[in-house]
């Protein structure tokens, strides 16, 4: 798919693109999620993240059904099912959900390094994408040492390492990794589910700038070249966080929220080598 225009994409390895900016519906009920997808595709979102394990493809799928016909979609296949032939047939239930032949970015939600499958995992994911079943294809939650082992066992770089990422959490030294190998960053809970927005830095920015905090910390995410899919099921918010593409942080709002960060300490999620 072709980004809409005016609104800012990152290019992937593979030679496309993903729009920097989507919603995220994890915890969105499936009965809930078309609505609340359709509020954010009128207020000009062009790209959703789910996943298999969110138990809504099938309404994401509904409002994409009634929706325009640019939207980026990304879904994941949940560990229980990895392995080669079982994510093969993951990826069917999930585009029938969906109602698509093609999804624009399939990833691995987790390596889940104790079931040690993700490397054939990986293989299906690469046929999919040889197959044009899947645009681009990319993982989550991966360390370093998992990335390194896809892909010298395939040879197949991903396009996407969707991680934990928020100024709390923010992930320095993977973010240099996945860049080292020409892998984009995508953040998940970039809000730190919301726990980031009472911070007092954080409201200083906003106030400086006339924005609301959310603004402020999606703002840090793209200005730092990640993707980022903040989630809500707010239409007012959901439109908030959209807002977001007419102005910058400077060097000293970065250098503040900079402070924020905990390293491990501010992670919110299970460690990936845990999962
Ligand atoms: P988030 O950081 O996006 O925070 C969402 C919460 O922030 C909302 O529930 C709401 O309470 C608050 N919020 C949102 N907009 C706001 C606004 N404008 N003003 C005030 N409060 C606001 O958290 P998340 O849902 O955990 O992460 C976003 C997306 O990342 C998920 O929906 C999912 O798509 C993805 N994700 C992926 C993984 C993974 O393992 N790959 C894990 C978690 C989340």
């Amino acid at each position: 798919m072709t980004p809409t225009p005016g609104q800012p994409s990152v290019a992937l390895n593979d030679g496309r693109r993903i729009p920097a900016l989507g919603l995220g519906v994890w915890q969105v009920p499936d009965a809930d999620v078309a609505g609340v997808l359709s509020v954010a595709l009128d207020a000009g979102y062009r790209h959703v993240d789910t996943a298999t394990i969110y138990r809504n493809e099938a309404g994401v799928g509904d409002a994409l059904a009634h929706g325009p016909p640019d939207v980026f979609v990304t879904t994941k296949v949940w560990n229980s099912e990895q392995g080669y032939e079982s994510t093969l047939r993951a990826f069917e239930a999930s585009a029938a959900r969906l109602r698509r032949d093609v999804i624009d970015l399939y990833l691995i939600h987790w390596a889940a390094p104790r079931r040690d499958l993700y490397v054939d995992t990986w293989r299906a994911l690469v046929r999919l994408r040889e197959e044009g079943r899947a645009r681009s294809i990319g993982v989550s939650n991966f360390t370093l040492a998992q990335l390194k082992r896809i892909i010298a066992e395939t040879g197949v770089v991903p396009t996407v390492n969707q991680i934990e990422l928020h100024p709390r959490f923010a992930q320095t030294e993977l973010r240099a990794a996945n860049a080292s190998l020409g892998i984009a960053t995508e953040s998940w809970s970039p809000l730190g589910q919301g726990r980031v927005l009472n911070d007092p830095v954080v409201q200083r920015v906003a106030a400086k700038h006339s924005r609301t905090p959310a603004q402020v910390v999606i703002r840090w995410h793209l200005d730092q070249g990640l993707v980022v899919i903040p989630k809500s099921a707010t239409p007012s918010r959901i439109a908030e966080n959209f807002q977001v593409f007419d102005f910058h942080l400077d060097a000293e709002d970065l250098a503040g929220l900079a402070e924020l960060d905990q390293g491990e300490a501010g992670r919110l999620g299970e460690h990936p080598d845990d999962h």
